[in-house]
């Protein structure tokens, strides 16, 4: 993974830490750690920016999928302290009809039971486009669960800018409006990474249909706002847009021109 993303140009990469569909995950190979902390030094790659399987739900209301989330979480963050220091990205979950209240309830203590003392990942709240009954859409819904965990110094948001904007918040026509809202609800000093998506529907949509970048609503001039903003320059920026691997490279080369340019 690492030496496919040197190749395409990036610096930092997100990976799955399982089949993101659930199931087991296979035991880490230390040769293979090795050999990717070794790449990661020589490229001068970022912080990574792994995420959790799509399916793992901790507010449900089947016990036994809440419990499935807590065990792969518990699993995940304990496989990447062989890799210390990056971040795990999760989507905070759908509290399917029990009702927001309930649903952060659950997800606070599934993380309070997962999160270790002495972790060195950070672990990530992306934010949500609100579809069917996800958890996380508002910055205050991340900003109750980050507050209603103990453990909340260990937690931290991944932006996902199809998802902000297909949550209704207007990135395109007010982005810094929307980072203002950000740093009073949540604080700027939690945003941790970014997912770099344009979006195939309007803002509000809650649709959660990713496209290419400058090739939907956002539009290009809204990534070059991104890119260039004092306030975002240097966090990890992940591509999650509809690509082959030549895609990636383009778009990765085009928003490295746009940001050094502006440099
Ligand atoms: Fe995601
Ligand atoms: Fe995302
Ligand atoms: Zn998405």
């Amino acid at each position: 993974m690492g030496v496919t993303a040197a190749s395409i140009g990036a610096n930092t990469f997100a990976f799955f830490t399982r089949n993101p569909r659930g199931g087991k995950a296979k035991a880490l190979d230390p040769a293979d750690v090795a050999s990717l902390r070794e790449l990661m030094t020589r490229e001068g790659f970022g912080r990574l920016v792994a995420h959790a399987p799509y399916t793992m739900n901790l507010c449900s209301t089947k016990a036994s999928v809440v419990d499935f989330a807590r065990r792969a979480m518990a699993d995940d963050l304990e496989r990447l302290e062989s890799l210390p220091g990056n971040y795990y990205n999760f989507h905070p979950g759908s509290h399917v009809g029990q009702g927001v209240e309930r649903g952060i309830e659950l997800i606070c203590e599934g993380l309070d039971q997962v999160l270790g003392v002495g972790q060195s990942t950070t672990v990530l709240l992306e934010t949500m486009a609100g579809k069917g009954s996800e958890v996380g859409r508002t910055f205050e819904e991340l900003e109750r669960i980050i507050d209603g965990c103990a453990k909340g110094e260990l937690l931290g948001v991944c932006l996902d800018t199809c998802h902000v904007w297909d949550g209704g918040y207007d990135i395109r026509g007010r982005l810094e409006d929307v980072l203002d809202e950000f740093d009073h609800v949540i604080g700027l000093e939690r945003l941790k990474a970014l997912h770099l998506n344009d979006s195939k529907n309007a803002c509000g949509s809650r649709k959660d249909r990713h496209e290419k970048i400058g090739r939907g609503a956002l539009g290009m001039e809204s990534f070059e706002a991104i890119v260039t903003n004092e306030r975002l320059v240097g966090l990890p920026m992940i591509l999650e847009t509809p690509n082959e691997l030549d895609g990636y490279a383009t778009e990765i080369s085009l928003l490295r021109k746009i940001a050094r340019e502006a440099a």
